[in-house]
């Protein structure tokens, strides 16, 4: 049985035939689409209705790469060096995070996922299971993951603890429609080789994601070269860890060869330009990428080196950061950058069916409210989106087949309640008066 409809509006499907659909009708069934077509080829059916107002209708956006609960710190120490930002900011402050308090900021972090346009994110976090339980209540799609390191961690004490927490995480979510959970050792800086070569055998055991930073700057593979006389990712391959189911958050330092080689192994990478250009941290080789045709999502990194999640910016500093890189206009352009934040977005999680509007697709949909000066006229609508929308522009949000946000009212959840929850906890942690 149909349980919506969206019609009045032009879909952008995002398939390999870059399809788009002029006065569509788009029908979920459950989670998923049923028909997405024109509106004078769709069935009848009676369902509750969402009015696209003659927008642009088109999958919610994927953030490959983000630590949700960081919502809570943002902007609490900017303008840093990555290492001195990490190291004297950044980890003295996760050291006083309670499981309370990172499902505060989760939760912070899911509604301004839902206003503005995203449907899925990958989190990489303390206190995994909160951010999963965030994911659950909101209605948003996660990978959610315990980030482990070589010393004791403010969440679980000794790394053991760590090993079963994500062990417990992925089988716990294993069946769950919209939430999975992943192994995720924090960087080779924090990771010794045993911690590595454990990590990637729960990975392999459970057939799970191993999400981890890599190359994230030059520095970094000074560090790893100084430590074990080899670049971040060989470390790695030799370790065992290259494969499909390593899923790299940066990748910035990272030569011609070793994209070769990710491509060939499989492995997914979530690329992060405005924590890369906030933390100065370099720029990642996308013409290799897409060269050969890595997998490649966008992700906002947390909210201390961004210092929002709304992938229209990050979409738009994406392209604009490649083309003054290459010194030239043609690089990134914009249906390639709404594909990572969509259907490439789609590869990196690897969840079929998703990233895109087709019949059989998950009805994760979001609804853009053109109608506004700064989207008028529109001649592209991938130009549109990337180069001149906001997050703010996203009129309804669905994850699912559930509506979440609906004429940019939030459905399931109050934001009032959730925004005074976050500054309450920030005041409790002593983060601020
Ligand atoms: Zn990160």
């Amino acid at each position: 049985m149909a349980k919506l409809i969206i019609q009045n509006g032009n879909v952008l499907t995002m398939d390999r035939e870059a399809t788009i659909i002029k006065d569509a009708v788009l029908i979920v069934d459950g989670s998923r689409i049923s028909y997405v077509g024109p509106k004078s080829k769709a069935p009848l059916v009676e369902a509750e209705k969402l009015d696209a107002g003659g927008g642009l209708i088109m999958p919610g956006l994927i953030n490959c790469h983000t630590h949700a609960s960081m919502t809570l710190m943002r902007g609490m120490a900017d303008d840093l060096p990555l290492e001195v930002w990490l190291t004297e900011h950044i980890f003295p402050a996760e050291t006083k995070l309670t499981p309370e308090a990172v499902y505060a900021g989760a939760m912070l972090a899911c509604v301004e996922m839902i206003k503005n346009g995203t449907t899925s994110f990958c989190d990489m976090y303390l206190h995994a299971r909160q951010v999963g339980r965030a994911a659950e209540e909101s209605g948003l799609r996660a990978v959610v993951g315990e980030v482990i390191y070589d010393f004791p961690s403010p969440a679980y004490g000794e790394l053991d603890n760590g090993f079963a927490w994500s062990q417990e995480l992925i089988k716990g979510y294993q069946g769950h429609g919209r939430v999975r959970g992943a192994i995720m050792p924090h960087a080779p800086y924090t990771c010794s080789p045993s911690l590595l070569e454990k990590a990637a055998q729960i990975s392999a055991d459970l057939d799970a994601d191993l999400n981890i930073h890599l190359a994230e700057t030059q520095n970094e593979t000074s560090q790893i070269l100084e430590k074990y006389d080899k670049r971040p990712l060989d470390y790695l391959q030799d370790l065992g860890l290259v494969n499909h189911r390593l899923w790299i958050d940066h990748g910035v330092d990272l030569n011609e060869d070793e994209v070769a080689r990710l491509a060939e192994a499989g492995a997914r990478v979530a690329h992060c330009p405005e924590s890369n250009m906030k933390l100065a941290s370099g720029v990642a080789p996308l013409e290799l990428y897409k060269k050969y045709d890595v997998a490649l999502g966008l992700g906002t990194d947390g909210c201390c080196s961004n210092n929002d999640l709304d992938l229209f910016c990050e979409m738009d500093s994406c392209a604009k950061l490649h083309k003054v890189h290459n010194l030239d206009p043609t690089a990134a352009p914009a249906d390639y950058v709404l594909g990572m934040a969509t259907s490439q977005g789609a590869r990196c999680f690897g969840w079929e069916n998703l990233g895109c509007l087709e019949a059989g697709a998950l009805a994760d949909i979001i609804v853009v409210d053109t109608s506004r000066p700064h989207l008028s006229p529109i001649y592209s609508p991938y130009s549109s989106l990337v180069y001149a929308a906001k997050g703010s522009d996203v009129r309804h949000t669905v994850c699912h087949g559930e509506v979440l946000m609906k004429d940019k009212k939030l459905t399931k959840l109050d934001e009032s309640e959730v925004m005074a929850r976050a500054w309450e906890q920030v005041r409790d942690l002593g983060y601020r008066d």
